[in-house]
């Protein structure tokens, strides 16, 4: 029989509490990896230099994008003395895709462009699309996932999706 010795999974396993949607440490192998061999040690939060790795409500590390970008630099996934990346750093740092909801601001007809400023591989642009304000378009090949824009946006119009279209929190 397995022996749960995390008491979060402890209290997953009796359904206390709901496992949630987040984003982990880029290049993850899986969620169930994740949760089964994080020790909580929470080395990653520390060496994080944008600060976006904070602790859910299990205590396991998640990325806040609300808090900055990543920058790709890797410190997390070097500090962390357990199985838990993908050998491939090629690959998408997470399983998920940028996406743009109706509230943004330019999409109900009030100007801003504030993502596309800040999108280093202009992923975002704006265009004319049968209406009097510039509308973004986002072209997924050019996004690098590094969640710029996401705390730019005024309108929290910017988050994470995954290929169900369910947002991450
Ligand atoms: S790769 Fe660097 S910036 Fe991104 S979450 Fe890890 S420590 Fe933070
Ligand atoms: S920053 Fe947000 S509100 Fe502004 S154009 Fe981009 S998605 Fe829309
Ligand atoms: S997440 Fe993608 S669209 Fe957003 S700023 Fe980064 S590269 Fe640009």
């Amino acid at each position: 029989m397995e022996t749960i010795k995390n008491p979060s999974r402890r209290n997953l396993f009796r359904g206390k509490i709901k496992q949630e949607h987040a984003l982990r440490l880029p290049w993850v192998v899986s969620e169930d990896v994740f949760t089964q061999h994080c020790n909580q040690c929470q080395d990653c939060l520390s060496v994080c230099e944008t600060n976006i790795i904070v602790r859910d409500k299990q205590g396991f590390p998640k990325i806040d994008f609300n808090r900055g970008e990543c920058t790709f630099c890797n410190a997390c996934v070097e500090a962390c003395e357990q199985p838990l990346f993908k050998e491939e750093k090629n690959s998408a740092p997470w399983p998920a895709h940028i996406n743009i909801s109706n509230k943004c601001l330019a999409t109900n007809n009030i100007y801003c462009q504030s993502c596309q400023d800040v999108c280093e591989t202009r992923a975002i642009r704006f265009k004319f699309v049968n209406s009097s304000i510039p509308q973004p378009e986002l072209n997924l090949t050019d996004c690098t996932s590094c969640g710029a824009c996401i705390t730019t946006c005024p309108q929290d119009a910017i988050n994470f999706i995954d290929e169900m279209e369910t947002p991450y929190v």
